[in-house]
C-alpha cells in the first residue's frame, strides 16, 4: 500500500453508533438492542472491549449502589451526597436519574455472573461504605463486555475514532464519525443516525508525579485520552464545568485507592509526628469556603486541602495508619486483596519498597489532576435532562443529548452527575441509549447524510503525521530530534508541562491565577500550531498523535473554564490565587463553553444551578 494514496476506506452503516466500549459504552450498546430490536447497532473501540477502559484491570467495589430493595438509601439521598461533595454544583436531575436506575444495572451484573460479596448475617450485598458494595471484580469488564457483544450488530475493536461527521443537509446534526484501524491502517467512515460518545476521561493532560520510565503509572487509566471531550468540542457541543478537574489522595507511588481502607478497614491518617491534622485546618478552611466545611461527609476536595496544607506547613509526609487494622488477619487479607484485584501495581510497589502495611504506615500523596465526569468530579458535556424531572433550562430534546442534534453521551463524557462510577456509567449508557433509539424512531425515514468532501478531507488530515514523518525522517539531527516534525511523546511532555506550570498542577501545589492562565493559553496556542507537524513513525504512533490532539483540545477547554470562574470553588482540587475564596453570590452557577472550530474561538457563559431535591 502506498503511503500517500490507495489507503483502503471501509464504510460502516449504523443506526446507533457507540464510540468507546468501556462501562458506559457497553451499557449503551446493551440497551440500544433492548429498545431497538431491529436496529443496526455498532460499537467502535480503540482497544478491545473485553479489557478496555478504566475498569480494564478489574475493581474491588461497585461504588454506586443504592440498595433500594432493602431501603438502605433512596435516590434523593445520593443527590444530596453528590451535591455536598461537589460544593453545591451538580446537575441534580441527571444524578437523580442515574440513582433511580443504578440498582437494576447492578442486579444485571450479578445475573451475568459477576461474583458479589454478601454479608453472612443479613444476606445482603456486603457494604464497604454507604454507597459501595464489594465484589470479586477481576473479571468485571469481560462480563460486562459479553453482554454488549451479544447485543451489538457488530463491535469494531482496534479503531481509534478521531472526528465526528456532521450532516450535509442540516446544520448542527451529527451524521457519524471517522477513525482508523490501529493495526491495519484502514480508514473507517461510520455513518450513523445517532452517536453516543462513551470515550472515557482524561489522564496525562497534567504532568504526572511519575515521569520517565514510570510515566505510564497514573491513577486514572493512561489510555483515557480525552476523546470523550475533544470529539464533541470539535463539532461545537457545549461543555460544562471543565475547570472541575479532580485530584486524588492515594497511596504514594502506586496510586492505590484509599476508599476500602478508610471505609471498610477503618484506617485513618496522621502527619509525620503521629498527630491528627484535619481539625488543625478547620478555621482556615472555614475562612475560604464558609459552611461547606461543616457538611458531612466533609467534601473530598476539602480533605485534600487539609492534607496539602499540613504538608506545606512542614509536617509531611501524611501516612495511613494501617498497622492497627492489619493486626486482624481478616482485615489484612482484605487490604492486600483490595489491590491484587484492582491496582496490583500498589502491591508491587510496597513489596519493592519493603513496606508491609502490618508493620509500616504507608505514605499518602495527592495525584496530578484528571478530567472526568464519573468520579468525585463532573466535567463534561452539557446535556438535556430527563423529561419528567429536568427543569426547563435543562431540556431541549432527548435525555443525554448534547447541544448537537443526535449526539448523546454517557459516563465520563457527560458533565454534571458526579459519583456515578462504574455502575452509574453503565446505567447512564443505558439511559442515553433509550433516548437515542427514541430519537431515531422519531426521525423515521429522515436520515442524516455524511458529506464526502468532509470525510475525504479528514482522511488526509488523519494520516498526515505518517506523511510528516516519512518526509522529515532524513533530516534527523540527533537521535529522535528532527527540525521538521514533533513526535507525539515530545508534544505530550510539552502539554503536561504547560498545564502543570500554568494551569495548577502538582509543581505549583495546584495554584494558578489569571496571568498564569493567560500565558498558559498563549503557550497552548503555540503548541496547537506545532501539532500540524506531528510525525508518526507507525500506526501506534499515529494513535498517540491523535490522542495528543484530543488531550490538547480538552486542556484548552479546562484552561478557559478555569479563567472564567473567578473564585476557588474546590480548594484541594485547584486554587485561583487571585480569588482564593468561594463566592456563592456570583458563582453558584455552572460554567459552559462552546468552541468554534472555524475561528478557534471559545465562548463562555454561566448557567443556573437548579436545586430540585430539598
Ligand atoms: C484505578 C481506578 C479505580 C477505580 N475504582 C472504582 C471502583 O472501585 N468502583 C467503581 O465503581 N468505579 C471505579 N472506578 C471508576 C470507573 O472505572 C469509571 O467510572 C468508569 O470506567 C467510567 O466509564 P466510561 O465508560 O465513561 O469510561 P471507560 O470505562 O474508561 O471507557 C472508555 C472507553 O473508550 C475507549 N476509547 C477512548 N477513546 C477512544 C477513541 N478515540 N476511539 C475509540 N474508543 C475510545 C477506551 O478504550 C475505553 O474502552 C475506578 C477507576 C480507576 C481508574
Amino acid at each position: 500500500m502506498g503511503l500517500f494514496g490507495g489507503r483502503k476506506t471501509v464504510y460502516v452503516d449504523s443506526d446507533v453508533l457507540v464510540i468507546g466500549g468501556g462501562m458506559a459504552g457497553c451499557g449503551a450498546t446493551y440497551e440500544s438492542r433492548f429498545w431497538g430490536r431491529d436496529l443496526n447497532i455498532v460499537c467502535v473501540e480503540k482497544a478491545n472491549i473485553d479489557r478496555s477502559g478504566a475498569v480494564a484491570q478489574g475493581l474491588y467495589a461497585i461504588n454506586t449502589y443504592m440498595g433500594m430493595q432493602w431501603d438502605e438509601n433512596q435516590p434523593e439521598d445520593h443527590v444530596r451526597y453528590a451535591r455536598n461533595d461537589l460544593m453545591g454544583l451538580v446537575r441534580e436531575d441527571l444524578g437523580y436519574d442515574i440513582a433511580r436506575h443504578v440498582d437494576s444495572t447492578v442486579h444485571k451484573f450479578e445475573e451475568w455472573g459477576l461474583p458479589m460479596m454478601t454479608d453472612p448475617e443479613t444476606g445482603r450485598y456486603q457494604r464497604e461504605g454507604k454507597w459501595q458494595i464489594m465484589i470479586h471484580g477481576e473479571s468485571y469488564k469481560p462480563i460486562v463486555a459479553e453482554a454488549a457483544r451479544k447485543a451489538a450488530s457488530k463491535v469494531y475493536n482496534r479503531i481509534m475514532v478521531t472526528h465526528l461527521l456532521m450532516d450535509k443537509t442540516k446544520p448542527n446534526r451529527v451524521a457519524g464519525a471517522v477513525g482508523f484501524n490501529v493495526r491495519s491502517g484502514d480508514f473507517y467512515v461510520f455513518r450513523a443516525t445517532a452517536v453516543i460518545v462513551c470515550a472515557g476521561g482524561a489522564s496525562h493532560i497534567y504532568k504526572p508525579r511519575a515521569v520517565g520510565e514510570g510515566m505510564g503509572r497514573t491513577w486514572y487509566a493512561p489510555w483515557s485520552s480525552a476523546s470523550a471531550y475533544a470529539l464533541p468540542i470539535q463539532v461545537g457541543a457545549k461543555m460544562m464545568q471543565m475547570e472541575n478537574r479532580i485530584v486524588l489522595t492515594r497511596f504514594k507511588d502506586g496510586y492505590g485507592p484509599v476508599g476500602a481502607y478508610f471505609l471498610h478497614l477503618k484506617t485513618y491518617t496522621e502527619n509525620a509526628y503521629g498527630n491528627e491534622y484535619e481539625s488543625t485546618w478547620y478555621d482556615h478552611t472555614k475562612e475560604l469556603v464558609g459552611d461547606y466545611i461543616d457538611r458531612h461527609p466533609v467534601p473530598t476536595c476539602l480533605r485534600n486541602h487539609a492534607l496539602l496544607e499540613e504538608i506545606k506547613a512542614g509536617r509531611g509526609p501524611i501516612r495511613m495508619v494501617t498497622t492497627e487494622a492489619f493486626q486482624d488477619p481478616h482485615k489484612e487479607t482484605v487490604g492486600w486483596e483490595n489491590f491484587l484485584g484492582m491496582t496490583i501495581g500498589q502491591a508491587v510497589v510496597w513489596a519493592s519498597q519493603n513496606i508491609d502495611p502490618k508493620h509500616t504506615n504507608p505514605e499518602l500523596t495527592t495525584s496530578e489532576p484528571y478530567v472526568m465526569g464519573s468520579h468525585a468530579t463532573c466535567s463534561g458535556a452539557w446535556s438535556s435532562g430527563p423529561e419528567d424531572i429536568a427543569p426547563s433550562d435543562y431540556q431541549w430534546g432527548y435525555n443525554r443529548m448534547m447541544t448537537v442534534d443526535g449526539l448523546f453521551g454517557a459516563g465520563d463524557t457527560m458533565g454534571g452527575a458526579a459519583h456515578k462510577f462504574s455502575s452509574g456509567s453503565f446505567a447512564e449508557g443505558r439511559i442515553a441509549a433509550k433516548a437515542a433509539v427514541n430519537y431515531i424512531k422519531d426521525l423515521g425515514k429522515e436520515k442524516p447524510e455524511v458529506n464526502e468532501a468532509e470525510y475525504e478531507g479528514l482522511k488526509k488530515t488523519v494520516f498526515k503525521p505518517l506523511e510528516n514523518y516519512e518526509v522529515g525522517r532524513n533530516e534527523i539531527v540527533a537521535g529522535t530530534v528532527s527540525p521538521s516534525y514533533l513526535l507525539p511523546l515530545h508534544g505530550l511532555q510539552r502539554l503536561e508541562k504547560i498545564m502543570d506550570e500554568y494551569v495548577g498542577g502538582i509543581s505549583s501545589n495546584y495554584m494558578t491565577n489569571e496571568p498564569l492562565l493567560t500565558r498558559g493559553l498563549e503557550l497552548l496556542d503555540m503548541l496547537k500550531e506545532d501539532l500540524d507537524h506531528l510525525g508518526a513513525e507507525d500506526l501506534h504512533q499515529l494513535q498517540r498523535a491523535w490522542e495528543l490532539q484530543h488531550r490538547v483540545l480538552a486542556s484548552e477547554s479546562v484552561t478557559h473554564h478555569t479563567i472564567f470562574r473567578k473564585e476557588t470553588r474546590w480548594p484541594g482540587y485547584y486554587y485561583r490565587g487571585d480569588h482564593m475564596k468561594l463566592d456563592d453570590t456570583d458563582w453558584h452557577c455552572f460554567t459552559l463553553s462552546q468552541y468554534d472550530q472555524e475561528s478557534g474561538k471559545w465562548e463562555l457563559e454561566k448557567a443556573p444551578v437548579h436545586h430540585i431535591i430539598d
